[in-house]
């Protein structure tokens, strides 16, 4: 396995520094231009979007609303109102069926700068060890959330929901935003790799479960090619999505990558010596001049690393 220093060295030298972090490159553009969006507003008066990721006016026309802060509201009884609340909501989960739920936490989402810079800084100096969490528990969490809902007739868990706090904290400069950025970098670095994003947060399970379904993956079509290497192992968020579609072949599974954890973010598709990944349709999930598809199935992702 290449050390954390040396990842994508190889990928570097053979097609250079752009095709090695194209998509790294276009998700912070993406990350800090929706950010920058958001900004706009307060700081310069130009109003694209208003509000902030819970809800928000696009253009002062299209609504957009957090679909997990709609379904606490739903479960909390709300009154909700019929026109913008809802088309808000349908909008942004039509857009994340189609892309991948996770496409939020990797493309959207500003914690993902903080622990992934977290998880960059764990990887340079070669730190190990912290507390093992389950990859489940964030699922617990999301069934946590709505219960709390349930049980208090509130949005209990927007009062302390890391993604609110620190995306509001950056648009309306409130000094939270430091202290939750802090925290949050903190416990990624020396308390669980990955320990927000891939173990405890509510909003990545729910975007988790929103993506399974989804058509745009990523496919290792390529993966005979694979040398072992490592590196997509190494840099990946959810690394446990990788092995069913890049190992599978002998089992009969294809090459799709088809848990709904897998971020979409394109990190494999770059650092890969072999060329092995590449976004795709999830169909047909075959291998290549195969005539029989191989379907999904739910123990797919099972016995994965976490
Ligand atoms: S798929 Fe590519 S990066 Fe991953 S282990 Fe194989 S050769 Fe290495
Ligand atoms: S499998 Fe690839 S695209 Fe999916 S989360 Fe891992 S590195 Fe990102």
């Amino acid at each position: 396995m290449s050390g954390g220093g040396k990842t994508g060295l190889t990928a570097t030298l053979n097609r250079g520094w752009w095709q090695t972090r194209k998509w790294l490159v276009l998700r912070r553009v993406s990350q800090l231009g929706i950010l920058g969006l958001f900004l706009l507003g307060p700081l310069a008066g130009v109003r694209i979007i208003d509000g902030n990721l819970s809800s928000s006016l696009l253009l002062d026309t299209v609504p957009m609303t957090d679909p997990l802060l709609f379904l606490q509201m739903l479960v909390a009884g709300f009154l909700v109102p019929a026109g913008t609340a809802v088309l808000g909501a349908a909008l942004v989960m039509g857009f994340y069926l189609l892309v991948g739920g996770r496409v939020f936490c990797s493309w959207v989402c500003p914690v993902n700068l903080v622990t992934d810079a977290a998880g960059w800084l764990r990887l340079r100096l070669d730190l190990h060890g912290g507390i093992n969490l389950a990859r489940s528990t964030r699922y617990w969490m999301l069934a946590l959330v709505l219960l709390l809902a349930l049980a208090t007739g509130s949005l209990a868990y927007e009062l302390v929901n890391p993604v609110s706090l620190l995306h509001r904290g950056i648009i309306f400069g409130l000094g939270s935003a430091a202290f939750v950025a802090l925290a949050l970098f903190l416990f990624d670095l020396f308390v669980a790799r990955r320990g927000w994003c891939g173990h405890l947060c509510p909003m990545g399970a729910f975007y988790g479960l929103v993506g399974a379904v989804s058509p745009v993956r990523v496919r290792a079509d390529q993966r005979a090619a694979c040398d072992d290497c490592m590196e997509c192992f190494v840099v990946c968020p959810e690394p446990q999505v990788i092995r069913p579609a890049l190992k599978g072949a002998e089992a009969g599974r294809g090459p799709v990558i088809l848990a709904g954890e897998c971020t979409n973010c394109g990190r494999c598709i770059e650092v890969c010596p072999q060329e092995v990944f590449a976004f795709g349709l999830r169909y047909p999930n075959r291998e290549r001049g195969q005539g029989s598809e191989t379907r999904s199935s739910p123990g797919l992702s099972k016995g994965a690393a976490t």
